[in-house]
């Protein structure tokens, strides 16, 4: 399907980060059943009492900077690189995909690359904000002194406009969308599936659960992420090798 139907955009879940052992927070035991959201997650939170929600997130930030792509990241990276893929539309904050080598990655719900002062709106690389959190249990922007907000989506805070634009032309144009790892569940990134659909496209589901598209998905696969997604890449680059045996 992928050969056939060109272009492929990717749609990446939590699904695809759980590999690299980092939990999902939506599923029934994962962190948003321990910590209520609305306390540690929601930007009214976070503007409450930013030093308390940081105290939730520093171990958080911890574990997504020493988590390593696994074999569902690298194969995707691999898809793009031999022009079977044309981008990544991601759920995820923690710059997996990024650090496995992609390169067109839309990142929907933010990601944890930057940060930003709600004071004076100065942006801080991942790297300052990892030192200035050896300092202290929240990251002051080193020019006002507010708490830096992570530029990631907190509940109640809307997507960023440009990213989910982007990720709705994108899922429009394919002619495959392959969702990897996502329940579905979250809207808007939810309704993308039906963009590809409505525009003649065709979808392909690979996740543990079931997802609302399974019935109107041309292929649906159950099961791992890193598995599947490493056969897929290992077939298509022996086609590409086929390919190339042929021209010469
Ligand atoms: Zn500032």
């Amino acid at each position: 399907m992928i050969r056939a139907r060109q272009p492929c955009v990717v749609l990446t879940g939590a699904g695809v980060s759980t590999e690299s052992g980092i939990p999902d927070f939506r599923s029934p035991t994962g962190l948003w059943a321990q910590f209520d959201p609305l306390e540690y997650g929601s930007i009214e939170a976070f503007r409450r009492d930013p030093v308390r929600v940081w105290s939730f997130y520093k171990p958080r930030v911890a574990m997504l900077t020493g988590a390593e792509p696994n074999p569902a990241h690298l194969a995707l990276a691999e898809l793009e690189r031999l022009g079977f893929v044309e981008a990544v539309v991601t759920q995820n904050i923690d710059l997996l995909h990024a650090r496995a080598g992609s390169r067109e990655v839309v990142e929907v719900h933010g990601s944890i690359r930057t940060a930003t002062c709600p004071g004076c709106g100065a942006s801080q690389p991942l790297e300052r904000v990892l030192q200035l959190l050896e300092q202290a249990e929240a990251p002051a922007c080193p020019d006002c002194g507010a708490i830096l907000k992570p530029d990631v989506v907190f509940f109640g805070e809307l997507l960023p406009v440009a990213a989910i634009e982007r990720a709705s032309e994108l899922a429009r144009e394919a002619r495959l969308l392959l969702v990897v790892g996502s329940a579905l569940e979250v809207y808007p990134v939810a309704g993308l599936p039906q963009e590809t659909l409505g525009s003649g496209g065709e979808l392909a589901i690979v996740n543990r659960g079931p997802t609302p598209y399974d019935a109107q998905a041309s292929l649906r696969l159950e099961g791992s992420a890193g598995e599947v997604l490493a056969e897929v890449a290992a077939a298509l680059r022996g086609e590409d090798a086929q390919h190339a045996q042929d021209a010469s």
